[in-house]
């Protein structure tokens, strides 16, 4: 006799506590390939398990703001090495709770891998600023200090990489933690959470709930004790974030929407072209901030360049991520297949032509899971809905130009500015192209896609508020500045005023 399967029940983490959500509700996390297939219950949270979470991160800040980095980075050494260790598994997880193909989840373990170990070595650096006195006997230093309770509020594209990305160098800078994945995959944010228990991270220090954005999230970045909120996803949700934070003075980076273009001048290698463009159109399918959604070709190559891409998009292999053949997996919900349904019948509309894909995939094992074709609309003007606002599904529309300038204008003429890329073989448009497309990243022979955590990474206009994550950029949003003068002379000195002290330095 068959036994009912018990799904696995999971917890928030709070002041070194696995404890369930104070309403002691629950909410399902399903398998977008396979929506039979539950993947756990986790804890439905509400305003007072974010106090519970608040509290203990404010305890925990006394304390770990005052270990030394270097000791702080030893728990990050061991916490990448675990990563390293349970790669497999958590990328199998992952593909299980949103959807994208095992090489792409192992991918996005492997980029909480790489900022992990990146932000346990600076833990030995952090360098601040030391500088000569303009005055005898005076010393001049800076210094990087943490804020204290940091919140980090993530999506669900890339659910172990970003919230790396801000729990990493929050972590080493001496701040304390509450993270609230997205509740489309919080089991990825419970793996690495206990990935950094298991590394030793002390009580209260790091805290996780899920939950809803209206109910935890709200709540969260209002809370005065928290200092910081760290938010990426969609823009109209970081307009709220950045209205709740303003009236307190409340440092928000906001990390949002993308509408990516790849130029490609009639000079480009086509068929590097058009792998850029199938990768960077329908990897992660689609949705991807940084997702190459428009491609802007010359009209030169215009029709052997649709016809070769549409032809690949037709050949991809859709299925369920964990199938080592599939090469595009579901979209992560119903409600996002359907804004892909959505928009496709509104590109239809608008009189763009339909050249590849267009429909849901329903028959068989599809049927179960939130299936949809790759689809490539050809001929867009550049001002149609399905050239101007982010789809983030496999939905790529296709503009023709007349020249570089034309392309630049078309890539810059959106609401957003994260990425862009150019395939062209001629150094001095490439140049041209690096300095004009008004976006944070620019690719050259290469899709809108594949940032490396050691380098800034962030948008322009309505993606970004200026602050970047990675590289080294992310320590100054993590920190801040304290700027300390030592005046050794015994006797007052006035800067900018007692200037004639040469011939007066004296030792004593
Ligand atoms: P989203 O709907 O804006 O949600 C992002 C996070 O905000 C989730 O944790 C969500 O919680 C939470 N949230 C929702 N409403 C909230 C509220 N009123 N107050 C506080 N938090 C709230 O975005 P998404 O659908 O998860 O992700 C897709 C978007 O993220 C796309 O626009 C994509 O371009 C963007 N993105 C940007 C980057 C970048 O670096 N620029 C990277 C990846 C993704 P729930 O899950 O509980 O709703």
């Amino acid at each position: 006799m068959a036994t009912a399967v018990v799904p696995k029940v999971y917890k928030n983490y709070i002041n070194g506590e696995w404890v369930e959500a104070r309403s002691g509700r629950a909410f399902e996390n399903r398998n977008p390939a396979n929506t039979d297939e539950l993947v756990g219950m986790f804890p439905a949270s509400t305003e007072e398990d974010v106090t519970a979470a608040v509290d203990a991160a404010k305890e925990g800040f006394k304390t770990w703001r005052l270990v030394p980095a270097p000791k702080r980075a030893e728990i990050l050494f061991r916490a990448a090495e675990l990563l390293v260790r349970r790669k497999e598994d958590m990328a199998r997880d992952m593909t299980r709770e949103m959807g994208k193909v095992l090489a792409e989840t192992r991918g996005d373990v492997q980029e909480a891998i790489d900022m992990t170990y990146y932000m346990a070595g600076e833990g030995r650096r952090q360098f601040g600023q030391t500088a000569p006195s303009e005055l005898a006997n005076k010393f001049c230093m800076s210094i990087r200090q943490p804020l204290g309770i940091c919140t980090m509020i993530t999506p669900w594209n890339f659910p172990m990489a970003i919230p790396s990305w801000k729990i990493m160098p929050a972590l080493i800078l001496g701040n304390t933690v509450v993270f609230k994945p997205a509740s489309d995959t919080p089991f990825s944010g419970y793996n690495l959470v206990q990935i950094l228990i298991e590394a030793g991270v002390p009580r209260g220090v790091v805290n996780l709930i899920t939950g809803s954005g209206s109910k935890v999230g709200v709540p969260l970045m209002g809370h005065p004790d928290v200092k910081l909120v760290s938010f990426t996803g969609s823009t109209e949700i970081g307009r709220t974030v950045s209205e709740v934070c303003a009236p307190q003075f409340k440092p928000c980076q906001l990390e949002m929407g993308g509408k990516n273009a790849i130029t490609v001048l009639e000079d480009a290698n086509l068929e590097l072209a058009v792998d850029g463009a199938i990768w960077g159109g329908f990897g992660t399918t689609g949705q991807r901030c940084t997702a190459a959604s428009r491609v802007i070709v010359h009209k030169k190559v215009y029709k052997e360049f649709v016809e070769r891409f549409a032809a690949r998009a037709k050949a991809l292999k859709v299925g369920d991520g964990l199938d080592p053949s599939t090469e595009m997996g579901p979209c992560v919900s119903e409600s996002q297949l359907k804004t892909v349904m959505e928009y496709t019948e509104i590109g239809k509309n608008e009189g763009a032509k339909l050249v590849a894909g267009g429909h849901r995939l329903e028959k068989g094992a599809y049927g179960r899971g939130w299936f949809h074709e790759p689809t490539i609309f050809a001929d867009c003007d550049a001002k149609m809905r399905v050239a101007q606002e982010e789809i983030f599904g496999p939905v790529v529309s296709v503009i023709p130009c007349n020249d570089l300038d034309e392309a630049i204008e078309i890539n810059n003429g959106v609401v957003y500015g994260l990425s862009a890329s150019i395939y062209t073989r001629d150094v001095n448009r490439a140049f041209r192209a690096m300095r004009d497309l008004h976006t944070g990243i620019v690719y050259v022979n290469a899709p809108t896609i594949g940032a490396e955590t050691h380098m800034p990474f962030g948008g322009v206009k309505q993606t970004g508020n200026g602050h970047r994550e990675a590289a080294v950029a992310c320590l100054d949003f993590y920190s801040e500045w304290k700027t300390i003068y030592v005046d050794y002379s015994d006797k007052l000195q006035r800067a900018q005023i007692d200037t004639a002290s040469f011939g007066r330095i004296s030792g004593d």
